[in-house]
Order: C-alpha cells, then structure tokens, then sequence
C-alpha cells in the first residue's frame, strides 16, 4: 500500500452518489451528460443497499446529485438512512420535477436542498440549461422552498435549509451581480448562493466548449478574487451566505496532491460503480460487489497512476486541464464511455428551440 493509501486510510470525507442519469434538461455544460444516456438507475433494493455501503464509508458529506435525484422514487428514504446515521446530506435539484408536497419531506431527511440557477433571467438560464421553461421551474421551486421554510418556521419546526448553485461559464459571467441584487431578495429565507466555475468534465471537456464557454484562467482568477466576493457580498441581502470557487480542488493534479489530501472525494455512478476519481471517467468496481474500503483504496490507488500522474503534469491552466481530462476519460472509461464520448454532439449543444420537444 503507498503512502498516498495509508494517509487516506479513515475513507472519503465526500461523497457524491449521481442517483440517476435521467434528467429533463439538457444543459450544455452537464458533466454526467444526463438525459442523453440510460438512467442506470437501480431498484429499490439495489437503491438501499449501495445506500449502506456508503453509510459504512462514514463519509461527513453525501451529495444526491444526478441526473435529476427527484425522479428518483425512494431518494427522500435514501436521504432519510444516510441522516439518521449521523451524515449531512444535500440533495441538488434542477427544480423542473418539483412538487409542493416535496418541501416538507426535504426538510425532514436532508441538511440543504441546492437549486441550479444558471442565469437571473430566462433568456441567460434557458440557453446554458438546454430547455426552454427550466429558469421559470427553477424559480418555482425556489419559490416552493421560501414558502415553505417560513411556513415550517412559523410551526415551530426545523425549516428546510436551500440555497442557489450558479454553473458559472462565459455566457453568464457578466451576469452574476445580478443574481444578487434581482434574485437572492426575492425569497427572504434563502440561505446560500453559490457560484461555481464549470469544469472540463463530460459535456464540459468537448473541445468547442472549452473554446466558447468554459472560463478562461484569468476569468477563474477574478471569480475566485477576493475583490469580487466583497462586491457579490455587498449587494446580497446579509443573511445570505455568497461563495465563489473555480473548483480547482478538482483537478487532483500531481502538484495538488502532494500537500496533503486535502480532497477525500468519491464519486458513485447510479448503480453504485465508484469512480476512481471524481469528475474523470473510469471506475474500479461496484458497491453492490465488493467491500466499499476496498473500492476505496483502488480508488486511491489510481492516482498516482503514472499515466494519470502525466496526464495532470500538464493541467495547471484551464486549457492543459481540459485536454488532461479527456485523456483521462478516453484511458481509463469503459468500452461503453468511449462509445458515448465517440457520439458526442459537437458544441454547441442541442439548441433551446429545439430542447422545447424534450419530454
Ligand atoms: S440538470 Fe443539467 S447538469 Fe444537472 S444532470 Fe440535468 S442536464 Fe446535467
């Protein structure tokens, strides 16, 4: 076992288990590349037992992400068995499935519920998101969530927690200030919003959209400058909280990995495959197969694989990442993951006029 492996040994601090690959929107940056492939989602028994395996993982943090997680029947008793063993569970959502009904069951068996919100108007958000319609459901489910908070609130109850997560790519990098100032003090119990720079991950690594949308290095600095934060601060009502990130935590190079690991991530594939490192293609078994540890430690394993190892040399500017990235998906992918890299529409995407057909 390397170093690498025994200083990992205590298992990942995050999880993020994409519950499902069925989605109803077609964003252009989907790093999953979601409702463009089968769901992989498994039964009701499959769901509870990859559930376990994770819970023996003692993660701090599971994310539910996707895909859409709220297509996915029996998430809220997923999120329910994941907090009752003591873990935070945030549950992401496109809010285009959202129902009423949901909030007081979100509020129940998670710690936050994140609404992705691209753009502060239509015309922004429909295009990155691939569907027209999808800003106004957004809206509506944020809608949903302040109401409901303030109604659990006024119960005496615990409310349900939520905040906005912004892509953050060159379509809608001019637009972030008004998140702040025409969407965040539309709903008073808003708790977070949070902008998060694209990565070269799936959709998000073809090469036209690296050119067009993914940020460039100087755009990535100033979204993680100080400068920029105060500004986002200072024009959002004070109870909420406001992050910039350029998710540079992601990338795992060699360089990044030698101070420490700091990033003890896992990312979970629907039915329960566990990727040996989050955001590249490539698995190293399932959770329904084989003892999570053991996963786990495969998982570390890979990266100090020496190809992955020069592949990352180079991924020190967006650019040398993106290129790192498919490289590292086309090695390490299955047969059927370079079939799907290989059919990939050329950017841009599937446009929103034509997304309005989507069912
Ligand atoms: S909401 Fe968009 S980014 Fe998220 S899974 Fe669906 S298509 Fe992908």
């Amino acid at each position: 076992m390397s170093k690498g492996v025994n200083d990992l040994a205590d298992g990942p601090n995050v999880v993020i288990w994409d519950i499902t690959y069925a989605c109803p929107l077609r964003c252009m940056h989907c790093y999953s590349e979601s409702g463009r492939r089968g769901s992989r989602q498994v039964g009701p028994d499959d769901l509870l037992r990859i559930t376990d395996a994770i819970i023996s993982l003692r993660p701090r943090l599971v994310t539910l992400a996707g895909g859409e997680p709220l297509l996915v029947k029996g998430v809220f008793e997923v999120a329910d068995r994941m907090s009752r063993a003591g873990i935070s569970v945030i549950v992401y959502t496109g809010g285009w499935t959202f129902r009423p009904w949901m909030v007081d069951e979100l509020a129940r068996v998670c710690r936050r519920v994140t609404v992705s919100l691209d753009g502060p108007a239509p015309e922004v958000h429909d295009r990155i998101r691939g569907r027209a319609g999808s800003f106004e459901r957004a809206l509506r489910a944020l809608e949903l969530l302040d109401a409901g908070a303030h109604r659990q609130r006024e119960r005496g109850e615990k409310a349900v927690e939520f905040g906005i997560d912004c892509t953050v790519v060159r379509g809608n990098a001019d637009h972030l200030e008004a998140f702040c100032t025409d969407i965040a003090p539309r709903f008073p119990e808003l708790n977070s919003v949070e902008f998060c720079a694209a990565v070269p991950s799936g959709l998000a690594s073809r090469v036209g959209f690296v050119e067009r949308e993914l940020l460039s290095d100087e755009q990535v600095a100033w979204l993680e400058s100080d400068g920029l934060r105060r500004r986002l601060r200072s024009l959002t009502p004070s109870s909420v909280r406001v992050a910039t990130t350029g998710n540079l935590e992601l990338r795992m190079s060699p360089a990044q990995l030698a101070h420490g690991p700091a990033f003890r991530a896992v990312q979970i594939e629907p039915d329960g495959q566990l990727r040996a490192m989050p955001i590249y293609e490539g698995t190293v078994g399932s959770l329904l197969d084989e003892p999570p540890q053991v996963l786990w430690e495969r998982a570390v394993a890979r990266w100090s694989d020496p190809f992955v190892t020069e592949a990352l040399s180079t991924a020190e500017t967006m650019q040398g990442w993106a290129d790192a990235a498919r490289r590292i998906d086309y090695r390490f992918g299955s047969d059927a993951d370079r079939d799907r890299i290989d059919r990939r529409e050329a950017f841009p995407a599937v446009p929103v006029a034509s997304a309005r057909a989507v069912r």
